[in-house]
């Protein structure tokens, strides 16, 4: 039986950075995933946001141009509101590409990688899996959860699960270069995305068109509100749509960053930590801020030999910053008509509401930083004299 420092669940985005980070701190690190190729199955539309692109070294040549322009719609798509950035905000990126630059970082840094490798369950400190060659274990002195947003090693752990989930969908495309600038396009309406927005993302390069909403409050399920919203959907004038698009979809915890997301034998990271924006939906910036809490604090407990470090990873305290997006995100579920979607556009487009759809799009906020503040000089004077 194989024995290494840290076991990794899931070769997303949260799983390849945190594996990289501890290998490169020199601990024996093994990635599995239940996806035989980081290239498929992809759930994610990609969109980067400013601040992960300015913090995060992602490989430029896989992102696509930068995005300025975000156009809100009504459910009637009227009169929609067009905010422009004097910043780039946004790229979308080539996933595929993206995961498979991330894995070879990984490999680099000395992290092993398991493609097609299922973690079926824990038997005390053993991890049991089947790979490509049948039944596997290994035995880990921690496991980390980046398992998304329904995790298994969440359950095995005894940690907290994610309960409030959006479903999204969303079809792919290769488009025509375009003369104007790329943009992404929102369209409130609860018939197509109950609780959340429709989207269509043109960079000018590919177009995203998708939805996302509460699972249980589609009339006709999330595919064939997708279906719907392609035939209307804006942005994309003189497109074609092929008959062969690219199908992404997936789970997406918006109750917040969960409580209880680390024992004495492992964490979560990612979806399967709830690191999600509860307003926006985006997960990508919080798994990967909260992978590099996780790399550290595991490092400490491993140079240790010693899991107490694990008790600052906290997910409890971490949540308390994310109050303001909970109610935000409250008060976008109870948007249950087009009714009161199309009175929600008349305060957006007041002075106000634009402002403040400004600073839900283009603030620099995204997830908080994990590390506790430094203490103030004084305290650290006080501190060292004693
Ligand atoms: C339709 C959609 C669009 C989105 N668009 C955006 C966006 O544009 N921008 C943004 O910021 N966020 C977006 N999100 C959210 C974002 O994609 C996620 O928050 C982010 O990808 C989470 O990364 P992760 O590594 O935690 O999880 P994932 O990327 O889901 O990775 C989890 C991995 O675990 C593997 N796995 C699961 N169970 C097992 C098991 N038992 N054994 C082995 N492997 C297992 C899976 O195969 C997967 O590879 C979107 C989500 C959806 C659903």
């Amino acid at each position: 039986m194989k024995t290494v420092d840290v076991l990794v669940v899931g070769a997303g985005l949260a799983g390849l950075h945190a594996a990289t980070l501890l290998a490169e701190r020199g601990h024996e690190v093994l990635v599995v995933d239940r996806r035989p190729t980081l290239a498929g199955a992809i759930c994610t539309t990609g969109i980067f946001v400013r601040r992960t692109l300015d913090d995060f070294a992602l490989p430029a040549e896989h992102l696509g141009p930068p995005i300025r322009r975000v156009v809100l719609y009504p459910p009637k798509m009227r009169r929609p509101v067009s905010l422009v950035s004097s910043r780039d905000e946004y790229r979308v990126g080539d996933m595929a590409a993206i995961y498979e630059a991330a894995a070879r970082t990984a490999a680099v840094a000395g992290a092993r990688i398991s493609l097609g490798t299922r973690y079926e369950g824990r038997q005390a400190d053993t991890f049991l899996m089947t790979g490509p060659d049948g039944p596997t274990s290994v035995r880990a002195r921690f496991v980390v959860g980046a398992d998304g947003a329904r995790s298994r090693v969440a359950r095995d752990l005894g940690f907290d699960r994610n309960r409030h989930l959006l479903a999204g969908a969303e079809q792919v495309f290769d488009v025509p270069p375009q003369e104007g600038p790329p943009a992404f396009h929102c369209v409130l309406d609860p018939t197509l995305a109950p609780g959340y927005l429709a989207w269509v993302v043109n960079d000018g390069q590919h177009a995203h068109v998708g939805v996302a909403g509460y699972a249980d409050r589609f009339p006709d399920g999330v595919h064939r509100a997708l279906e719907r919203f392609t035939t209307r959907a804006p942005g994309l004038a003189g497109v074609d749509r092929p008959d062969q698009v690219e199908r992404r979809g997936g789970p997406i915890p918006v109750g917040g960053l969960l409580r209880r997301i680390s024992s004495a034998d492992g964490l979560l990271v990612g979806d399967a930590a709830g690191a999600v924006s509860p307003l926006t939906a985006g997960g990508l910036d919080p798994c990967l801020r909260l992978s590099e809490h996780a790399a550290t604090v595991l490092d400490e407990a491993l140079r240790a030999g010693s899991p107490d470090p694990l008790t600052q990873y906290d997910g409890a305290a971490l949540r308390t910053r994310f109050r303001g997006r909970l109610t935000l995100r409250r008060a976008l579920a109870q948007v249950r008509t087009p009714a009161l979607a199309t009175t929600a556009f008349t305060l957006l487009r007041t002075p106000v509401g634009r402002a403040a759809a400004r600073q839900v799009l283009f603030a620099d906020r995204s997830f908080p930083d994990p590390r506790p503040p430094a203490p103030a000089a004084g305290a650290a004077a006080r501190e060292g004299s004693r």
